[in-house]
């Protein structure tokens, strides 16, 4: 099984919660090294290289978003933030400069294997090769090749930055977007986009692919992070 080959990095202070991931993490199979500094989790992801990082925020000697700078010099392996709700701002922050995902204090085990899973899915495969398939989901699919959309069969007409968007969310779909990263995405830096617009979109989309707007199917809201589109159940 692939599971088996994949080496886990935890970097979190808490022992308890620590213990709970690793021994999570050997039940499905996972290798894991863990250290409770940040200090030491650079060195140890020099080191070992591991596949997935989960990176607690709060860690007594170096503030998490130091460490997500340091790994992102020489790893593109995927960074999985676990944050305490009074963490808001610095989980966007941590987001914002490479890490691939999040979950915050208290969290489901499930949770946070579901978001490996996604993370390490998302880091074996490119998005280009995905772009020249075709995407279903329950009433809901888009040929890429074409840039059409369909809902149950039927065309929808989608404006360009509404398709832009759409397609970015699903091919990275299960991982949390951050508002700019979907603006320098769809708009580019200093392109005139901003949060208010962005809502604005998201909402004429959601009219066109949702059949429930008030309880989207497809793109889930990330209160003040951003949205993502829903991972299968
Ligand atoms: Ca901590």
């Amino acid at each position: 099984m692939m599971e088996n080959e994949v080496t886990v990095l935890i970097i979190e202070d808490d022992k308890y919660i620590s213990n709970f991931i690793c021994m999570s993490l050997k039940q499905e199979g996972y290798h894991y090294i863990k250290t409770d500094t940040g200090r030491e989790a650079i060195s140890l992801c020099y080191a070992n290289n591991p596949d997935v990082i989960i990176l607690d925020l709060g860690l007594p000697d170096m503030n998490g978003i130091q460490v997500i700078e340091h790994i992102r010099c020489h790893s593109d392996k995927p960074i999985i933030v676990v944050s305490a709700r009074q963490e808001e701002g610095e989980k966007i922050k941590a987001l914002d400069m490479g890490a691939d995902d999040y979950v915050v204090k208290p969290f489901y085990m499930g949770e946070l294997l579901a978001r490996i899973r996604v993370a390490m899915r998302k880091s074996e495969k490119s998005a280009s090769v995905e772009m020249t398939q075709t995407f279903q989901r329950d009433y809901l699919k888009i040929d890429f090749s074409k840039r059409l959309v369909y809902i149950d069969e039927k065309e929808v007409h989608l404006t360009p930055i509404e398709y832009k968007l759409l397609a970015l969310l699903v091919t990275n779909r299960g991982k949390v977007l951050t508002h700019n990263q979907i603006l320098s995405k769809i708009w580019g830096y200093g392109g005139g986009g901003d949060a208010n617009s962005l809502r604005v979109f998201m909402a004429t989309l959601r009219r066109k692919i949702e059949k429930d707007t008030t309880n989207p199917r497809f793109i889930i809201t990330e209160v003040g992070v951003g949205y993502r589109f829903a991972e299968k159940d």
